[in-house]
């Protein structure tokens, strides 16, 4: 009872957010070029990308059309590796100098002290820094012996600075499934406060790979392992935003599952694209900075994503938990979109009892 009251406040809530969709968080894919070769990785990001980086005074034209930003609003520097483009710093600073905060999702392969102290220089207000295993398991999921040698670098860094708000991401598999425990003491040791988990879509270059995907047992045993370490408090674990997790929802995240896309997150992608978070399918393209006012687009279109019901199809049709759901994260909806990719909720269901 107390629970379905819950529930009703949230969906509520999550209305009277939809419907004044205020812009928080704008990601900025501002190069696709990467320096590793991940196998997870579902992008098209290679070490020769086939778009250039997209130019800074570009982006600011963008940026500068929008109208009183949020106090909370954040430019976040994503990729491809944000840290491969030379002038990081000046986009940080012009950001900052229009009184907004900015932060960067980085594999932190090119992060050392230098680079640390030039950032914070800059105005990095955050980080977050993706480690998916311990060394073998993630130098095999980055395919570079490197890897956790200079990840390890970053982590002690971003950690050891007090003005960063910093927390790390796991992409969780069958290599590292059985080392979460291990991981874990890793980051305490390391002075990590803040670790977020998630799994791996179907989609790209992961898809074909069994080894990227956990069991619908493992999965469980996953949301076990999540709502436990939360209820210690050496650490704040809680599972990413990817998806409705039907009895954990109270459980795993510090508030019900919302996927904010199109309703408080953006995005900008190398081509100009004017999209929403920026790991869904691309054709879910709003507009493009190059031939609209980025700003207008955010006001006036996104309706796919601030009316969902175009997600009750395929299986989700049916589905009693619908409104809590409303089809799962928009990055399962992939190709025709006639079906999500991934119901967390049914993977939990066909383990209920085990
Ligand atoms: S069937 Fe669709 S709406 Fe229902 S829980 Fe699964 S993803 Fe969500
Ligand atoms: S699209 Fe996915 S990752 Fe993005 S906000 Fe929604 S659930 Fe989260």
């Amino acid at each position: 009872m107390v629970t379905m009251l819950k529930q009703a406040l949230f969906r509520v809530f999550r209305k009277l957010e939809t419907k004044h969709h205020e812009l928080n968080y704008l990601f900025w894919e501002c190069t696709t070029r990467c320096n590793l070769n991940c196998r997870h990785c579902g992008s098209d990001c290679s070490k020769d990308s086939f778009y250039k980086d997209m130019p800074l005074d570009d982006f600011l034209k963008a940026l500068d059309t929008i109208e009183s930003p949020s106090e909370h609003f954040t430019v976040v520097l994503t990729g491809g590796e944000p840290l491969l483009r030379k002038d990081i710093e000046l986009c940080g600073r012009e950001i900052r100098k229009r009184g907004m905060r900015w932060s960067m999702v980085s594999n932190g392969y090119l992060y050392n002290n230098e680079k640390h102290i030039s950032l914070l220089n800059a105005g990095l207000g955050a980080l977050t820094i993706s480690i998916d295993g311990l060394e073998s398991s993630h130098n095999w999921l980055r395919n570079n012996d490197k890897s956790f040698e200079r990840v390890d670098i970053a982590i002690g860094l971003a950690a050891s600075s007090s003005r960063l708000n910093f927390d790390v991401v796991t992409c969780v598999n069958k290599r590292n499934f059985q080392e979460l425990e291990e991981i874990r003491t890793y980051l305490i040791q390391k002075g990590v406060k803040a670790w977020r988990l998630f799994t791996i879509v179907p989609i790209g270059r992961a898809k074909e790979d069994d080894e990227m995907f956990l069991t619908d047992h493992q999965f469980r045993e996953l949301m076990d392992f999540i709502s436990e370490s939360r209820t210690r408090k050496d650490i704040d674990v809680k599972f990413s935003c990817e998806g409705f997790v039907g009895e954990y929802e109270s459980k795993v995240r510090d508030s019900n599952f919302f996927c904010r896309a199109g309703i408080n997150i953006g995005s900008i992608l190398i081509d100009g694209s004017i999209s929403a978070c920026p790991n869904i399918d691309r054709t879910f393209s709003q507009g493009n900075i190059y031939k609209d006012n980025f700003f207008s687009v955010w006001q006036t279109k996104y309706e796919l994503f601030r009316d969902r019901s175009w997600t009750k199809t395929g299986k989700c049709t049916e589905c009693k938990d619908y409104k809590n759901c409303q089809g799962n994260g928009f990055h399962y909806w992939h190709g025709e979109k006639k079906n999500v990719l991934v119901c967390h909720n049914e993977r939990l269901k066909k383990t209920t009892n085990c």
